[in-house]
């Protein structure tokens, strides 16, 4: 019976451990004292583990290399997930966009659905196990610990995590692994997260807008997306902020522009058609105290700012011009993009191991037989609603079904 190791304990490799076990002696080092510390914080603790769609639609919230997760995603599919959390004793339910959680909303149960998984198939999980050296050698491959030990396996899977949230385990030195064996490593990013912004925004803060239209123009592209967003104290966040960095992580962003559409419903002119029966009914008002019907309170002092208009100006001496710099203002608040928020708060890593050099239907690395990756490590990453988890435990099962069954 060949040894197999799995390097990381989070979703990835408890589910390729316990897969790999059905077939060989499956050893699984964690460095933490305890598995799965990341998906106790998952979906706000209640673990959004798949998206209950047909494997083809998945994918299209793939923002990462979708092609490359085809095999992995039809063989371990998001119903099959369920179905595997089911045969583990938790019980699940579908929300809003397909979302699937643990019915009772505590994370823990996944990791433990997961932990049962790997014990009752007999895999040795070693925590506190800090894996700093793996070596190729002509009888497999050797893992070396802080203190020297050294341990020889037939083969290995590497699911050490991307780089975000690094206090949880996952701090990019996976890469180093895989790197050190000659993989290239595309630049690792932090995506699923906040953007910063040049302008000053402390006062809006908290301000959370709910259907406005933001698009985001890097270059010569333009992304755009209608929802929910808020402010931060250095820039925006929300999901629909979020969305919109999956998209631009892999791009140089700096400098780019984001335009927040605040009535996305109304076109140009009948939102000037608007603001003029709202000026005629606050004619008497000055231009500050004029827009309580079109913005939220915390907004309006924001917005007569950025118009230059003089706030304590009579409603009925704003000139044309003005009223289209208003218009144009709340059709297209401009920002300057400074970047995108920290690897210690954004939800997923984009980058990771170059999938050209990973054999799709196996998860085996090309250029070093008997090494497998899986999970966030790969350069494959998704938008939010469970694909994340899922790719996880769809690429954990293909790597460890191949290497536990391989010779
Ligand atoms: C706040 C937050 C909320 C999220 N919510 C969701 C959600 O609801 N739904 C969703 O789909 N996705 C969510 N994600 C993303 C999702 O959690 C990850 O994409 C997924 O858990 C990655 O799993 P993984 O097994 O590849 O990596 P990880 O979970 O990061 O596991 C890697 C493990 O490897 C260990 N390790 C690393 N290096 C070594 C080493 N050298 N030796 C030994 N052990 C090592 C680490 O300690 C870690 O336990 C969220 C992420 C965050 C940060």
């Amino acid at each position: 019976m060949s040894t197999v190791a799995v390097v990381g304990g989070g979703a990835a490799g408890l589910m390729a451990a316990g897969t790999a076990a059905r077939f060989s002696k499956v050893t699984l080092f964690e460095r933490n004292e305890k598995v799965g510390k990341k998906l106790y914080i998952t979906g706000k603790g209640r673990c959004n583990f798949t998206n209950l769609t047909e494997p083809s639609e998945f994918l299209r919230s793939v923002v990462g290399n979708p092609k490359f997760l085809y095999g992995a995603v039809n063989k371990f599919t998001p119903a099959d997930a369920m179905a595997f959390m089911e045969a583990q004793g938790v019980e699940v339910k579908e929300e809003r966009g397909h979302r699937v959680f643990p019915l009772s909303d505590k994370a823990s149960d996944i990791t433990k659905a997961l932990t049962n998984y790997c014990k009752g198939n007999g895999v040795d999980i070693r925590l506190g196990s800090y894996v700093e050296e793996l070596v190729h050698t002509d009888c497999g491959y050797e893992i070396g610990f802080a203190g020297g030990e050294k341990l020889l396996f037939d083969k290995v899977i590497l699911a050490c995590g991307g780089i975000t949230y690094p206090s949880t385990g996952s701090d990019g030195n996976g890469y180093l692994l895989a790197k050190k064996l000659g993989h290239e490593i595309i630049d690792p990013k932090p995506s699923l997260t906040d953007i910063k912004v040049r302008e000053d925004v402390s006062a809006l803060e908290g301000l959370s807008l709910k259907n406005v239209a933001v698009s985001v123009c890097v270059g010569n592209k333009t992304f755009l997306r209608q929802g929910e967003m808020l402010f931060t104290s250095d820039g925006v966040s929300g999901p629909v902020i979020l969305t919109l960095s999956a998209y631009i992580s892999r791009m140089d962003c700096c400098g780019a522009k984001l335009y927040i559409d605040l009535k996305p419903a109304l076109d140009t002119e009948t939102l000037d058609k608007r603001i003029l029966r709202d000026f005629d009914k606050y004619k008497n008002k000055f231009f500050k105290n004029s827009l309580d019907d079109l913005l939220p309170t915390r907004l309006i002092d924001y917005i007569t700012e950025r118009t230059g208009i003089n706030p304590d100006k009579p409603v009925n001496s704003v000139t044309k011009s003005e009223r289209q710099r208003l218009l144009q203002i709340i059709k297209a608040l401009e920002f300057t993009v400074l970047g995108l928020g920290g690897k210690e708060r954004a939800v997923v890593t984009s980058g990771g191991v170059n999938v050209k050099e990973v054999n799709p239907a196996t998860m085996e690395s090309k250029l070093c037989k008997g090494l497998y990756f899986a999970g966030e490590m790969l350069d494959v990453d998704a938008l939010t609603g469970g694909f994340n988890i899922h790719i996880a435990l769809s690429t954990g099962f293909v790597a460890g079904k191949a290497a536990g069954e391989a010779l």
